[in-house]
């Protein structure tokens, strides 16, 4: 687009809202996101993100585009209190119960709440003169231009004060009211087919208390991730955050969920497969209830095959693909949704819904896609099927992790795939592979040059 369009309308304030705003602020005069929450001011959990109770970290890649949308990011929450480290050498990461060996890989780790995270976020989106938030707002419908082949707006109901309900026109609606999202309804009421889905049932159970320490007994490490696997359905994601303070996520896959009693919830961070979150916590005081998750399937939306789609309309984040949370990957996804998304507002035209979902699953979607179910399937009581690629794949995964334990050079390269700063292929380049194979070859006969290195309990 050569001059700026008029309004763009962005359903959902969220993660997914606040990074399409940021792009769509360079090419609209007007750009306004509808939530059915309040968002200005708001400092902790809110409703419409119940997510927001539990543990949300944010890849390096995640972090590397929001730095990008927004420069000082980080140092932002640096300067609010929260930590920094080496995402692999400042954590310890456990992959089927064994300790990775601990290496910088040179790439930032900044841990943080859910909603101090999204708070700086949205305090940069709203620093942009050309983007307004409309809260408070339920979105009931989209609005559709007569032949229905665009649309053209959103019919919202506002839940305070008597405006009633009405339609607020746009150019451009960027759906982004994640999982939840009514799209696909509404667009089967204008006629279009159904949105194919693809969905993997996990039943996964996530329960979260936060804690204050006494003295640091983590020797500067910054988070302990103990990472379930098929000999044990259950990990955990011990992390410091602002302030001094720290965040425990206890999960479980296939119904074995974490209970939010404190005495169960003791029991069940015990019963994990290393000890040291455990041992930590015997510093620990906590300073609210463990709160509980429902997760049953991961879901995405398979826009890239609709054979019809209206002009007017895209979607973004978790609307369009909602993760198995463990992975972390939905805030990345949505950050580069976004860049997706601005690659599409170049042209001199409005974006063609179809090129964008087609380069939205082949560029960002598609490698976070097949890595996560493919880990998932790897449990063998989740439904689905194992083709022959992803028996490969699980099998080349574990040699992987397995290297990693071994090798600090597999280790950076692991590490960096998990970060989403490369994709998976990577690990299958001739030099890497080369290294797997040998670190599997010295297993078999004995011959490793250092064992895993042993579990540092506080
Ligand atoms: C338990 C859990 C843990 C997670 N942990 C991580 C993690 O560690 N790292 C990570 O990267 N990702 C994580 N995720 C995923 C992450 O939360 C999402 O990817 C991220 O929030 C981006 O989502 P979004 O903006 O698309 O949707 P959401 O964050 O779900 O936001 C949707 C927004 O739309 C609004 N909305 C919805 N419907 C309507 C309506 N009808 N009218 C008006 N407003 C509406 C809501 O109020 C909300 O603000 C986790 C998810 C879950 C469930």
């Amino acid at each position: 687009m050569s001059e700026k369009a008029r309004r763009a309308l962005v359903l959902g304030g969220s993660y997914g809202g606040l990074f399409a705003a940021r792009v769509l602020s360079d090419r609209y005069d007007e750009v306004l996101i509808v939530d059915r929450d309040r968002l200005v001011g708001v400092t902790g959990p809110r409703r419409g993100r119940p997510q927001g109770r539990q543990i949300n970290a944010m890849h390096v890649r995640g972090l590397q585009v929001t730095e990008e949308l927004f420069p000082g990011f980080i140092q932002e929450l640096v300067a609010d209190g929260c930590p920094t480290g080496d995402y692999a050498g400042s954590v310890r990461w456990f992959f089927n119960g064994l300790p990775l060996q601990r290496e910088d890989i040179g790439y930032t780790a900044v841990p943080s709440t859910a909603p101090l995270m999204e708070r700086h976020l949205r305090e940069r989106v709203e620093l942009l003169p050309n983007v307004q938030f409309v809260e408070r707002c339920d979105i009931v419908d989209l609005e559709a231009s007569a032949d229905r082949s665009r649309i053209i707006g959103a019919r919202v109901r506002h839940l305070e004060g008597d405006a009633g309900e009405e339609v607020i026109e746009a150019d451009l609606v960027v759906d982004a009211t994640g999982r939840g999202s009514r799209t696909p309804a509404m667009l089967a009421k204008l006629g279009y087919p159904r949105v194919p889905e693809d969905r993997i049932k996990i039943n996964l159970g996530y329960a979260t208390q936060h804690y204050e320490l006494d003295d640091d007994p983590w020797e500067g490490d910054l988070a302990i991730i103990p990472v379930a696997h098929p000999g044990c359905p259950r990990g955990a994601i011990f992390t410091k955050t602002d302030h001094g303070k720290v965040e425990l996520t206890v999960y479980g896959l296939l119904g074995d969920h974490p209970p939010t009693d404190q005495e169960g919830f003791y029991a069940f961070v015990k019963a994990l497969p290393v000890p040291d979150i455990y041992e930590a916590l015997r510093n620990a005081r906590p300073i609210d209830e463990p709160v509980a998750f429902h997760y049953p399937v991961t879901l995405r939306r398979r826009y890239e095959r609709m054979s019809r789609l209206p002009a007017g309309l895209v979607v973004t984040g978790d609307a369009v693909t909602s993760f198995n949370p463990v992975y972390a990957q939905g805030m990345t996804v949505a950050a580069l949704s976004a860049l997706t998304l601005r690659d599409h507002l170049r042209s001199d035209a409005a974006p063609d819904p179809a090129a964008y979902f087609r380069d939205l699953a082949r560029n960002v979607i598609d490698a976070p896609w097949e890595m996560t179910t493919t880990v998932d399937l790897s449990f063998p009581d989740v439904p689905g099927q194992r083709s022959a690629k992803v028996l490969f794949l699980q099998r080349f995964l574990a040699l992987v992790q397995a290297a990693a334990t071994v090798d600090p050079k597999v280790t950076t390269a692991y590490m960096r795939t998990a970060g989403m700063v490369d994709q998976p292929t990577a690990l299958m380049r001739p030099p890497m592979l080369a290294r797997v194979l040998l670190r599997a070859l010295q297993r078999s006969t004995g011959r490793n040059p250092r064992q895993p290195t042993l579990t540092r309990t506080a």
